[in-house]
């Protein structure tokens, strides 16, 4: 190992979103897991990023400002990362405003429909436990797990929130080229997050990243926490013949509850470009 390589994580959550570590801790435990570049991309807002920063600054990290933007495409959702972001940029304020406003309209959607299944207070629940920042289905999750719906927030996912189950809404996100303008209107690079866990056909991927790359799209994570080594190297493939660039991420929501820990990313696969040696890296 050369002792000059850099440490890189482009994917986490904070509590401004689903994740259980205010900003401040998220960065303390990042950096003391030797990770010396960190994305924080909180879903939908970028509440988190004036503390991450500072924090950044005091422990001599790089803080990526970005973004997790919920995106509903051929309807299903995909996630898109900006990475890069000025958060000052009325376009995409705006345009998360939007989406907050749909979440906070499915979140008593999804307590009306679990209420239908016999079980109350869901949103009155996921609301506290979301502590007036946006709600997120992990909230719900968390929930149903302290009320003894489920054993585990994988558990809900498979039995509740998710289609053809109980407390299921579908999503109504922007459009994938609605979302791409925010991003470059905010100075952003963005990227196809965790590509593998949309259980697409290879077809249908290729067709999204076409058209991703049409709305001005860059890259796509390789290496995601959620990704199993089998779809890092599939992932691996299609980024090279697509030619985009290659990202890497924990998607850390919880240092109790989480796919990958802090500082522990496999390497890029051999022949994948890092997003973070390219001519658009917004930080050098
Ligand atoms: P939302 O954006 O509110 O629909 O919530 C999506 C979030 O739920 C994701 O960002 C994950 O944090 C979480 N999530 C989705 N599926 C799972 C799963 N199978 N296990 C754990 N968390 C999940
Ligand atoms: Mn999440
Ligand atoms: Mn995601
Ligand atoms: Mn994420």
């Amino acid at each position: 190992m050369g002792g000059m390589s850099i440490t890189y994580d482009l994917h986490s959550h904070s509590l401004a979103s689903d994740g259980t570590l205010a900003p401040d801790a998220l960065l303390r435990a990042a950096h003391a897991a030797g990770v010396d570049v960190l994305a924080l991309t909180d879903h939908d807002t970028t509440d988190g990023l004036a503390e991450a920063a500072a924090t950044a600054g005091a422990l001599g990290m790089q803080l990526v400002p970005g973004v997790e933007v919920s995106v509903s495409w051929q309807g299903q959702t995909v996630h898109v990362l900006g990475l890069g972001i000025d958060p000052a940029s009325p376009e995409l304020q705006a345009g998360l405003a939007g989406l907050r406003e749909f979440r906070d309209w499915r979140a008593e959607e999804i307590g009306r429909r679990l209420a239908r299944a016999g079980i109350g207070g869901a949103y009155t629940g996921a609301r506290a436990l979301a502590q007036g920042r946006i709600v997120s289905r992990t909230h719900f999750a968390q929930f149903l797990v302290e009320k003894g719906h489920a054993d585990s927030v994988r558990d809900v996912f498979r039995r509740f929130l998710v289609n053809n189950r109980p407390g299921y809404v579908s999503g109504r996100w922007a459009e994938l080229e609605t979302a791409l303008g925010w991003i470059r209107a905010a100075g952003g690079l963005a990227l196809i997050a965790h590509p593998a866990r949309y259980r697409m056909t290879s077809t249908k991927l290729r067709r999204l990243i076409g058209e991703f790359r049409e709305c001005g799209g860059v890259g796509m994570e390789v290496v995601s926490g959620s990704h199993s080594r089998d779809n890092v190297q599939a992932m691996a493939a299609l980024c090279r013949n697509q030619g985009l660039l290659a990202s890497s991420g924990s998607d850390f929501h919880d240092p109790e509850n989480c796919w990958i820990r802090l500082g522990e990313l496999p390497a890029l696969p051999a022949g994948c470009k890092p997003v973070w040696e390219s001519e658009h890296w917004p930080l050098q």
